[in-house]
């Protein structure tokens, strides 16, 4: 069954709206989920960036403080104009000290006082060294009384890269220096670079010179001046973006950076993949939504199979109850218990009901004395039997019975199947009763009218045929006669045609009147008649009757006929005549006696038991 259409395209819509809806919001809450656990991950990296750059100060503070107490002491050294011997001794007792306080070996303090190059190692330079040309004494005089970073080298005896960090004295011309390996923050930078997902770890100057790099051939390289544009690029971004994290794109790949400066305006620099940093997260994710979205979509769709389901039942059952509505009450019988019980009820009328059945478990005839007329019992306890369902309705699935209830009016009852176990036995049957009083009246008022004389208003030749067939049937003895009117078609040529039917009329009525109410008495056509007499067996009963009816005839007076008389001829005969006696047979032996008595004038009858 089709479900109605417009209704289904409302539902239909109705789901796709809901389906978007939720595709969206799940899609937003994922999208705004990854964005947290980016962010996240984002805020963790640059807290581990923040803490490096805190060791990596931590690194460098140290040679600074030892400058500044050095330069502090020799500054009171010179107020006191004490020998240049004095404070070369004072270096060498201080570069002492510190190589055991500075965790980043040193090279000791040296320095220029009084116009001579102080070292505090012992290292004496041969005569071409000139001091003040050397970029640790350049910057410091630059730097004008602050700590100087000089710009690291890469010390090729060592190999490694070191750093001066100076300072200018008050007098203006004096600097203390000291030289630091700066393979401890190397060694730190390569330690980080063990972790997960970095790509590599920069300590970068503040001109783009690369101090530290977790790939040591990197190390001394100049950013700002590379001919890779990632690298130049790189440099610009940290040293002139106030942008502390940011993305950047290589030739192969996405790149995160997160740089934190430190306070001598180097630069920690952490390069993340990426994809690698945020793949796995985009993924699960991704894959959470997609799993969510199905898992959503799967349950609407259930829903929407269910839903359609649903609205096709109940359609269904909107359908059945329409046509159940036909039936006034429906009663549902299981075999096994014998149980009825009333399903529904249109209310109009109930043959049950009316009994005040709703629920009944007894024997069945003293159910159907509840409802059913006297004369209807038999054969309704016979038709809801239910010893014989299982042959009954082998044929077909449902039987129906018409019946007399209590007030005598007419019911249809339909017996039919429901359901049957595995085995094929009959489980449940319904009995539906509805009322075809109404349609009873009309039919037998149609059938009456269909087997009646109208000019008479006694039974026609149809009418009588099929009620003398019905008593045969029944096995009925009894008298046939035919009746014709003689001289008839006279009757019409002297008087006319209404008097001919006032006549036809006036031997109906005699015919009647002789017979009685349970005989068949009818009109064959024309000026012919025919009757039949039950239980009328001898000629002796038949003459009498013949004689009442010759009685009626002869007192008959119509006006119109100035005193013509109105004579029959009767050819009568018995019912059976043998074994083999059929109405055909029975109609010619009436005919035959028929003709007999037209032989002779005036009221004549003939017997004819078969002998003629
Ligand atoms: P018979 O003695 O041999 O029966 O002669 P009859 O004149 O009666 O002949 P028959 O019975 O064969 O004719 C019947 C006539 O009845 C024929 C027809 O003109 C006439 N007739 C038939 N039906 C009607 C009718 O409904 N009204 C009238 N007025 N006359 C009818
Ligand atoms: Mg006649």
């Amino acid at each position: 069954m089709p479900i109605n259409n417009s209704k289904h395209h409302k539902h239909l819509k109705t789901f796709g709206i809901v389906l978007i809806v939720v595709i969206i919001f799940i899609l937003s809450f994922f999208r705004w989920l990854f964005y947290v656990s980016k962010q996240n991950t984002v805020n963790t990296w640059k807290n581990s960036v923040t803490r490096v750059a805190g060791d990596a100060e931590y690194y460098l503070i140290m040679p600074v403080h030892a400058i500044q107490f050095t330069a502090v002491q020799v500054e009171k050294m010179l107020d006191k104009d004490m020998p240049v011997e004095t404070i070369q001794d004072y270096l060498v007792q201080q570069s002492g000290v510190y190589s055991n306080i500075i965790e980043s070996n040193h090279t000791g303090i040296y320095g220029y006082c009084k116009g001579t190059y102080l070292n505090g190692s012992g290292w004496v330079p041969d005569e071409r060294y000139a001091p003040r040309e050397r970029p640790w004494y350049i910057d410091a005089i630059i730097a004008n009384g602050e700590v100087a970073f000089v710009q690291p080298y890469y010390n090729f005896q060592t190999k490694t890269m070191m750093m001066s960090v100076s300072k200018m004295l008050s007098d203006g011309e004096s600097v203390v220096s000291m030289d630091i390996f700066l393979d401890g923050l190397q060694a730190m930078v390569e330690k980080i670079n063990g972790a997960d997902n970095i790509d590599s770890v920069i300590v970068m100057a503040d001109d783009g010179f690369v101090v530290s790099h977790s790939n040591p051939a990197e190390i001394g390289v100049r950013y700002l001046e590379s001919k890779d544009e990632y690298k130049k690029s790189l440099a610009k971004n940290v040293l002139n973006s106030d942008e502390s994290t940011f993305s950047l794109n290589a030739a192969d790949k996405k790149t995160m950076v997160f740089s934190e400066k430190i306070n001598n305006n180097w630069y920690v620099i952490f390069i993340l993949d990426e994809n690698k940093l945020f793949g796995s997260l985009q993924f699960i994710y991704l894959f959470s939504a997609v799993a969510l979205l199905a898992a959503i979509i799967s349950l609407l769709m259930l829903f929407y199979v269910f839903h359609t389901k649903y609205i096709e039942a109940e359609e269904l059952s909107h359908d059945i109850q329409a046509v159940a509505n036909i039936y006034a009450a429906v009663y549902r019988i299981n075999i096994k218990t014998n149980h009825a019980r009333l399903l529904r009820i249109t209310g109009k009328f109930d043959p049950l009901m009316e009994g005040g059945v709703y629920d009944y478990n007894g024997p069945l005839p003293d159910l159907i004395k509840l409802f059913a007329a006297d004369q209807s019992r038999d054969t309704l306890i016979n038709f809801l039997d239910k010893s014989t369902y299982e042959e009954r309705l082998r044929e077909s699935n449902s039987l129906s019975h018409e019946f007399l209830d209590k007030n005598e009016r007419w019911i249809r009852v339909q017996l039919i199947e429901v359901d049957r176990d595995d085995d094929g036995n009959l489980l449940h049957v319904m009995w539906a009763f509805e009322s075809i009083d109404e349609d009873r009246k009309q039919r037998e008022s149609l059938k009456l009218l269909a087997e009646t004389d109208a000019m008479t208003g006694i039974k026609n030749r149809k009418g009588g045929e099929a009620r003398i067939r019905e008593a045969m049937a029944e096995g009925t003895k009894g008298m046939f006669i035919l009746v014709d009117a003689d001289h008839f078609k006279s009757v019409n040529d002297d008087f006319g045609h209404d008097v001919g039917d006032k006549v036809i009329i006036t031997i109906a009525d005699c015919l009647r009147r002789t017979f009685r109410d349970s005989d068949i008495v009818f009109r064959l056509g024309g000026d012919e008649f025919a009757a039949f007499a039950p239980t009328v067996e001898t000629e002796e009963i038949g003459r009498r009757i013949i004689r009442r009816l010759y009685d009626n005839i002869e007192m008959v007076d119509i006006p119109e006929m100035k005193g013509r008389r109105i004579t029959i001829s009767v050819g009568a005969t018995f019912y059976p005549a043998d074994r083999n006696d059929s109405f055909d047979a029975m109609y010619q032996r009436a005919d035959k006696g028929m003709y007999e008595s037209k032989k002779q004038e005036g009221n004549a009858l003939s017997f004819n038991r078969g002998e003629l």
